[in-house]
């Protein structure tokens, strides 16, 4: 049994804390929406009044938050994550965040002797509430051997990826690849029902065949094709549409950065632009669908 604090109840962490807790350990939970985290106490966390309480009383620190600059903030500032976790222990990034700044928060922990991971997930709120989750883990190998029975019980895949901020690096590709795939099924599905064909028949055929991929199989845009998807509840996120987009543009400037072409990142970034200037930005981004099938 371990001390845990857990920052960040939305979405994602607050089924990956429940899974905390039902593995036993004692978690000490922190949201700036206080009604978030106070959801957690019929599971038994304790809920704290600050960050620095959190970090004061707990032997790992995990943050699941959405940005970069709500990161830095949380560690940096001066009742932050860093200057009250004792040294020596372990602080887990979760949240989905460009590389440069996690590569500096790593730094930055260093000088505090503090061990730093970034650990960013796959799978969704389904693989939050199930365990399943991917964690793509960017620091030291021993590090990454400290956290590995913790990321267990909130997944099933735990991967070592690399040194600091490539846990980051294999969320953004990920995530790009997520969006070309949900687009372009999107498009296979609205074109099958232009053409006529019978969108249950399609799934059944393209699911088995060459075009089957997760955005399909796991996460289907079209309604009541599969269980368990935003589409089945008009697209309630899930997985925001405006955090796609952020994470499309952390591809964007990760590619810049190094030089790299990628056209069908860039025109998948334009069409969540576009979808979420017309007010779409909470929902799902498998809603992506509905703009498409409009033109
Ligand atoms: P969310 O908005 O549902 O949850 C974020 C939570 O953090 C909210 O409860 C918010 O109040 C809290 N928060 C924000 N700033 C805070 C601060 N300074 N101190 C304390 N709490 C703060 O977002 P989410 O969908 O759970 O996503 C979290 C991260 O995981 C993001 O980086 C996202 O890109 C990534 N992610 C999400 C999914 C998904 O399917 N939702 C999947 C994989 C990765």
């Amino acid at each position: 049994m371990t001390t845990i604090g857990f920052i960040g109840l939305g979405h994602m962490g607050s089924p990956m804390a429940v899974n905390l807790l039902k593995a036993g350990h004692e978690l000490h939970v922190f949201d700036v929406v206080t009604a978030n985290a106070e959801q957690l106490i019929q599971h038994g966390a304790k809920v704290m009044s600050t960050v620095k309480s959190v970090a004061e009383t707990s032997d790992v620190v995990i943050t699941m938050v959405q940005t970069s600059q709500q990161v830095s903030d949380l560690c940096l500032r001066d009742d932050g994550i860093f200057k009250h976790l004792s040294s020596g222990k372990l602080y887990i990034d979760c949240s989905s965040i460009d590389i440069t700044t996690s590569q500096l928060l790593h730094k930055e922990a260093e000088k505090y002797q503090l061990a730093m991971l970034d650990a960013p997930v796959s799978g969704g709120v389904a693989g939050a509430e199930a365990a399943t989750l991917t964690f793509m883990v960017g620091g030291k190998a021993p590090d990454f051997a400290r956290a590995e029975s913790i990321l267990k019980q909130m997944g099933k895949k735990i991967v070592h990826a690399g040194s600091a901020g490539h846990g980051q690096a294999a969320k953004i590709c990920n995530n790009m690849l997520l969006a070309i795939s949900m687009i372009g099924v999107s498009e296979a599905f609205t074109l099958a029902k232009k053409i006529g064909l019978d969108q249950k028949k399609f799934f059944e055929i393209s699911s088995n065949a060459s075009g089957q991929c997760w955005s399909m199989t796991s996460y289907c845009p079209v309604p009541n094709i599969i269980e368990n998807v935003p589409a089945n509840r008009n697209y309630q996120a899930g997985f925001m549409a405006k955090m796609m987009l952020k994470d499309l543009r952390l591809a964007q400037h990760a590619a810049e950065a190094v030089q790299a072409t990628i056209p069908l990142g860039a025109v998948a970034t334009e069409l969540y632009e576009l979808f979420i200037n017309q007010g779409h930005g909470e929902m799902d981004f498998s809603g992506i669908i509905k703009m498409l099938a409009e033109q």
